[in-house]
């Protein structure tokens, strides 16, 4: 069945069939075995997505052979690009050695160290496998020292796709249970909109929160910001409070600064998930904090307290190869100018992209923060000018909004024009884009807004 974003006379859409047919190929086989042909919700393109067969620094190959500009970057992971040379050199001895050994070993005792030289707040670190992993645990942590059980999260935050951070993240805004979640479950979230401060005062007012989760640049690595002096705002009020402040670092950590949001803005939080970067590009996860929390997971800390421990296997915790990976990553990142290269990067996508928006006369704007860039499709048609726009003054619905049959059109031509943007779209910058590659890709936005054009779709 055709998506509706599908338009059967787009020449955008037939140009992008002509250009890659074994894409195609393979996905009418995806198609008779996934739920719409995908493995992850954000790989869904209609009529359907590219099929990479290899990859290298800033780029990726489809099976037909064409190059990509990638600013997918395995879903904001690849901060040091595809394949960076001393993320392979670890990883291909460590695999030599063995990929899972049912046992402890010093790797992971080294990747911990690792976050510790980045992150001072993490005295405690519990690997899991996935950034989804470690806000669940974070928020396990919070109830178990705490007592209390709800959560505050706020509006368009993603935390990962377990049964509390699901409401409210791209629908359910009101807090009713997303389909497949229990009620009592979602009546334990308390849902506020983002930079909301009198939202969050009346929600701890009540007494029974037991932790308070965000990203803290804001949605979407910053798609809604987080306004200035909200996250100090934040720490104060959990403080006094005996909330918990869990700083969801998945795609932040290690990317926006070598230590993360919390390094930038100087604030600790006392719990923070961590994935993507933290395993150099491979599967991997941590919640990590402070040791009290921490006590809850520790056989002789429960035994002296009394207390029931927290039960966490995890067959892939901490596993080898990841580890080998993420060593490598991290101590890149902590001994050169990764993050600060990317930022640069995102500054000049930002101006760049502006430059074409304006002389291409479209009212939209690239942007963002660090190494993080935003397209506003301006869905009502605002008067704005690209090089001032500020989403801060715009609300989360509206920055949120994505025309459909617009968004999807852009991804499509973009891919024509050898770029693979985010959905949003946007994308992440890695450390191997290169100030050609952001002339490319503002460019390849001039020839998408063209054919746009020329298709009557602006
Ligand atoms: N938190 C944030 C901020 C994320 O962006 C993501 C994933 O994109 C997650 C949590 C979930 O991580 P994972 O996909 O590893 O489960």
């Amino acid at each position: 069945m055709p998506d509706d974003q599908s338009r059967t006379n787009s020449e955008i859409v037939q140009r992008y069939r002509e250009k890659t047919p074994k894409s195609e190929a393979l996905f009418a086989q995806a198609r008779a075995i996934f739920p719409s042909g995908v493995t992850h919700d954000g790989r869904h393109l209609d009529p359907y997505g590219i099929y990479v067969d290899r990859a290298e620094g800033a780029y990726k190959w489809d099976v037909d052979g064409n190059k990509y500009i990638d600013f997918f970057g395995g879903h904001g992971a690849l901060l040091l690009g595809h394949n960076h040379p001393k993320v392979m050199a670890a990883v291909e001895p460590a695999l030599a050695k063995g990929t899972h050994f049912g046992a402890n070993h010093a790797l992971e005792v080294q990747w911990a160290q690792a976050i510790q030289a980045l992150l001072p707040s993490a005295e405690r670190v519990r690997f899991t496998s996935s950034g989804t992993e470690a806000t669940l645990m974070g928020l396990r942590l919070a109830r178990t020292f705490t007592g209390r059980h709800k959560l505050i999260r706020f509006k368009t935050h993603f935390h990962g796709w377990h049964d509390h951070m699901t409401s409210g993240y791209a629908n359910h805004f009101d807090g009713t249970p997303a389909v497949g979640v229990l009620e009592g479950i979602s009546d334990a979230v308390v849902l506020v909109a983002p930079n909301d401060r009198e939202g969050v005062k009346a929600a701890l007012a009540a007494g029974d929160i037991a932790a308070v989760i965000l990203e803290p640049t804001g949605s979407s690595t910053g798609m809604v910001p987080t306004a200035p002096g909200f996250l100090e705002f934040l720490r104060e009020e959990t403080t006094k409070n005996g909330a918990i402040l869990i700083f969801d670092e998945v795609v932040t950590g290690f990317r926006v600064a070598p230590g993360g949001a919390q390094q930038h803005y100087g604030i600790t939080p006392d719990l923070t998930s961590l994935a993507k970067i933290l395993a150099g590009g491979l599967p991997g996860g941590a919640i990590v904090g402070r040791k009290d929390l921490f006590d809850a997971l520790d056989y002789a800390a429960t035994a002296a307290s009394g207390k029931e421990k927290i039960q966490h296997p995890g067959t892939y915790n901490a596993n080898p190869v990841s580890a080998a990976a993420g060593i490598a990553a991290l101590d890149h990142i902590r001994t050169s100018d990764a993050c600060a290269v990317a930022n640069a990067m995102g500054d000049l996508a930002r101006e760049k992209i502006n430059e074409v928006f304006a002389q291409e006369g479209v009212k939209w704007a690239c942007y963002g923060t660090f190494s993080s860039f935003h397209t506003f499709l301006n869905p009502q048609n605002r008067d704005i000018d690209p090089h001032r726009f500020d989403a801060l003054e715009i609300g989360y619905e509206e920055l949120k909004a994505k025309p459909k049959g617009l968004s999807h059109r852009i991804r499509v031509a973009m891919l024509v024009n050898g770029v693979d943007l985010n959905g949003w779209p946007g994308g992440n910058i890695s450390c191997m884009h290169t100030a050609d590659d952001i002339v490319a890709t503002a460019e390849a936005w001039r020839e998408t807004i063209r054919m746009l054009k020329k298709e009557g779709e602006i």
